[in-house]
């Protein structure tokens, strides 16, 4: 008789870092190993398998990959047949370099072979490894998707296009995901079709550079065309698209957030630097004047739009001068969010061949933190002029720091808290606003009365 350990199901522990598309990826590798009856744990000491799904744009996510893989190392009780698997685009940036360093590593798997990964853990798992899967048997693994895997029951992503075909000195991306590649305006109606149909109201577009879909495939495929073709769709309420590059926002794109009612008004529209130098160096192909006056047309086009950003502070000969640039076009545009990063050089970029790593790391901190109050302070006084009024919130659940309280975002995606029960999870509510800090807002259900 088999006892209890060879019965059940092989346990999988997967931890996910970096961005959204990596979460998305996630899902389908667990809809992947789903099907060959492999469950999932959240509790890494009782798992058969391992994995992690790496992220490598800054070192520091990559340092944290690192760690979990030393201590895994180090840990004198793995059990026999445990597999550890590194997935996504560290494993794809360190290459087999990785196994030399950690030879405990069983799987390699890269951004463009997520459609094998239950092969590959089957394979290994009936004694052959280690595996090394870095090429393109599958660089759109998007098809197959298991509705069932997703994390949240009201909220998606979607990919439309993976991969990035700019040069920007900095970023590791184009060498990580490789060439842009786009689904079909077909394929991806049909998807969201599907999502909304089991209960999803809310989605998000998804692409390394989302407002360049169109162009590789050629044909009438645009971002523009596919929100107004998806703003149709009946039941989904909020259509959002992340991450646009300035140069590619179209007019046909502004006057579709202008006309599409679900298409949300926060748009993510990355500007690194403010110093037309510095942006230079980045190969952005813009300057700070060509932004701003792309924000002025945006707002004109469509009075609800409300901006974030991406910043990088100590980028390679940042001076002085060239953060202080930053600091006034921060200042100038206002933005509702922006995430502020420290300059990471990175393996293999044109930066890392071209151009020192020379602001101090001291330097860099500073600036940093100097950049952040500022954001913080421009959050506080825009979120405090929300008092008063009614905001539409998508409740999201529960709070995670008070489970009494209701999270949930304003179409502009402030978070915004406010009492009342679970059951309005995927809802659409009216909040009236109490208060505000520079991180969130909180108030009151409208009740009709
Ligand atoms: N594809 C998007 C674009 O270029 O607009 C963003 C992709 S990246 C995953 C997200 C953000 O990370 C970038 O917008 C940039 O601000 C930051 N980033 C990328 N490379 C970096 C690096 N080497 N060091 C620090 N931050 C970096």
């Amino acid at each position: 008789m088999p006892d209890d350990a060879t019965m059940r199901a092989p346990r999988v522990f997967l931890e996910t870092f970096g961005c959204q598309m990596n979460f998305l990826d996630s899902e389908l590798v667990r809809g992947r190993l789903a099907k060959r009856s492999y469950v999932f744990t959240s509790r890494r000491d009782e798992a058969d398998v391992i994995a992690f799904n790496t992220c490598a744009v800054r070192d520091h996510a990559e340092e944290r990959v690192r760690a979990r893989l030393w201590e895994l190392k180090r840990s004198k009780e793995r059990p026999p047949g445990l597999v550890i698997a590194v997935l996504g685009c560290m494993a794809q940036r360190e290459g087999e370099a990785l196994l030399e360093r950690f030879p405990h590593v069983d799987i390699l798997c890269g951004t463009r072979e997520f459609g094998r990964i239950h092969d590959l853990v089957d394979r290994v798992r009936d004694g052959g490894g280690p595996v090394v899967a870095l090429g393109e048997s599958e660089p759109m693994p998007d098809l197959e998707r298991d509705l069932a895997q997703r994390p949240r029951r009201h909220a998606a992503f979607v990919t439309i296009q993976r991969g990035c075909d700019r040069a920007c000195t900095f970023c590791v991306v184009p060498r990580t995901r490789g060439p842009e590649v786009e689904r079909s305006m077909d394929e991806i109606e049909r998807e969201v079709r599907a999502l909304v149909a089991d209960g999803v109201v809310d989605v998000t577009l998804l692409g390394q550079i989302v407002n360049a879909y169109g162009r590789k495939s050629g044909g009438d495929a645009s971002l523009a065309r596919l929100l107004r073709r998806l703003d149709r769709v009946a039941g989904l309420r909020r259509l959002r698209f992340i991450t646009s590059f300035p140069t590619l926002v179209t007019p046909e794109l502004m006057q579709a957030l202008a006309d599409c009612g679900s298409v949300v008004s926060y748009f993510h529209l990355p500007v690194q630097s403010g110093s037309n130098a510095c942006l230079k160096r980045m190969a952005r192909g813009y300057t700070a004047e060509s932004y701003l006056r792309l924000v002025e047309r945006l707002r004109s086009v469509v009075p609800r739009v409300e901006l974030a950003t991406d910043v990088i502070v100590g980028f390679s000969g940042e001076s002085d001068a060239e953060f202080a640039a930053t600091v006034a076009l921060v200042r100038q545009v206002e933005f509702v969010q922006a995430f502020i990063f420290k300059y990471s050089q990175r393996p293999g970029t044109a930066a890392e061949r071209l151009l020192p790593d020379d602001v101090a790391l001291e330097v860099k901190e500073e600036r940093n933190r100097a950049l952040l109050a500022l954001q913080e302070s421009i959050q506080r006084r825009r979120n405090r002029e929300r008092i008063g009024t009614i905001e539409e919130v998508l409740v999201d659940g529960p709070s995670r720091r008070d489970r009494r309280v209701l999270a949930g975002r304003t179409t502009a995606n402030r978070i915004v808290h406010f009492r009342g029960g679970e059951e309005l999870a995927g809802r659409i509510v009216p909040v009236r606003i109490g208060d505000a800090t520079a991180l969130s807002l909180s108030g009151e259900l409208v009740t009709a009365t």
